[in-house]
């Protein structure tokens, strides 16, 4: 696979304050000069300044609308930012198969594509990555930007540091990748990617604390506080997979009883109900028959749905979050047993806690494709 070039002059970062201003418009364009110097602390004239070549290159634009400005006596021009004037490539890495998404500077998708991964190895993975940004981009405007997540431990320079599902060690896949494309290359953690996109564009706009609970092959856990991601080197251990919540449920590999791992992931539940059948039942049909009163799935899902509870109540009682996020694959749990998730929410909050909105996502796996063209927005916007 040749290096892949995604045109002349794709990559050009912001510079000094213009990153500032890049996101204020971001996130809540248009908005008037006015308002900009005051969120900003600028003077006019450095506003007209800085903003007269984001505005030549296109990446932002005048719009009408705004109120009279009394200086002038004419209607003032607010700023917004053309969410097309920059698109980004996000994909999340699984055991199977590298998912891609397009989008535009605003996070909206544009297109989908899927390439199957033959083997494990990071060469055939970045080439993969590689085939899925050309044909996404084909016949479009240059990608700016490319963001890559996976399941796993994730260091801050992109060294995959440990992949769950594709059995790395210390593999520095973003320069293995960066080597192939123009684009600016970042890799990140998939729980991380995810609630960046909710904290920027998503359901967490605006909160200043939430979290973010996912629920699927395995279990992860995101945390905003104060309007900023808490990113540790921690993050991507799973580390609260192995919390234990339920005394009489299955042992996991680590010998832990009844912990998240064993209780809610999708393969705990399909595992449990399969053997209970004596065959192989999916993780739909295992809430289906959940919800018309099979009796093993019945148990087998309402403990889970206490469990959650339990889980989703340690996190409130630990980081008081304005709402809780749930969000991945298997988030339908919520909704089968939803009467078992608020027990198991009631029985470890205090009676006079008020119960955290729990605000379910869109289990679609675009969303976390999409995560990772949100890291690749914020490297550009940020200037990370
Ligand atoms: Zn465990």
């Amino acid at each position: 696979m040749g290096r892949f070039t995604t045109g002349a002059g794709a990559w050009r970062p912001l510079s000094g304050p213009s990153h500032q201003l890049a996101l204020e418009i971001l996130l809540d364009g248009p908005l008037s000069r006015a308002e900009l110097t005051r969120r900003v602390d600028l003077s006019a004239g450095s506003l007209t300044r800085l903003t007269k070549p984001m505005l030549e290159s296109g990446l932002l634009v005048e719009v009408p609308g705004g109120p009279t400005d009394p200086r002038v006596g004419r209607p003032s021009q607010p700023l917004d930012i053309v969410p097309t004037s920059h698109h980004f490539v996000g994909v999340k890495v699984t055991g199977d198969a590298a998912l891609g998404v397009l989008t535009t500077l605003r996070a909206e998708v544009i297109a989908t594509e899927e390439r199957k991964l033959p083997d494990h190895s990071p060469d055939t993975v970045a080439d993969a990555i590689v085939e899925l940004v050309h044909s996404l981009s084909d016949g479009r405007p240059q990608v700016t930007g490319l963001g890559i997540s996976v399941g796993g431990h994730v260091s801050s320079s992109g060294e995959v540091l440990h992949g769950d599902f594709l059995a790395w060690e210390d593999v520095p896949f973003q320069r293995i990748v960066g080597e192939r494309v123009d684009a600016q290359v970042v890799v990140a953690n998939d729980v991380t990617a995810v609630t960046e996109a909710i904290h920027w564009f998503g359901a967490g706009r605006g909160l200043s604390r939430f979290c973010l609970l996912t629920i699927g092959a395995g279990v992860g856990y995101g945390l905003v506080v104060h309007d900023k991601l808490v990113d540790t080197i921690e993050s991507g251990l799973g580390l609260v997979g192995h919390i234990r919540l339920d005394p009489d449920g299955p042992p996991c590999h680590r010998g832990h009883r009844g912990c998240a791992d064993v209780m809610f992931t999708t393969h705990a539940i399909t595992s449990q109900i399969s053997e209970a059948h004596g065959r192989q039942v999916g993780y739909d049909e295992c809430l289906d028959l959940a919800k018309n009163g099979d009796p093993e799935a019945r148990r087998v899902v309402g403990a889970a749905g206490y469990a959650l509870g339990r889980l989703i109540a340690a996190a409130s009682n630990f980081t008081m979050p304005e709402a809780v996020m749930l969000g991945g694959e298997g988030v339908q749990l919520a909704t089968v047993a939803q009467d078992e998730l608020q027990a198991g929410l009631r029985s470890d909050r205090h009676p006079s806690a008020v119960p955290p909105p729990i605000l379910l996502q869109d289990p679609s796996f675009t969303q976390w494709a999409r995560g990772a063209a949100v890291i690749a927005i914020q490297t550009f916007v940020l200037g990370k």
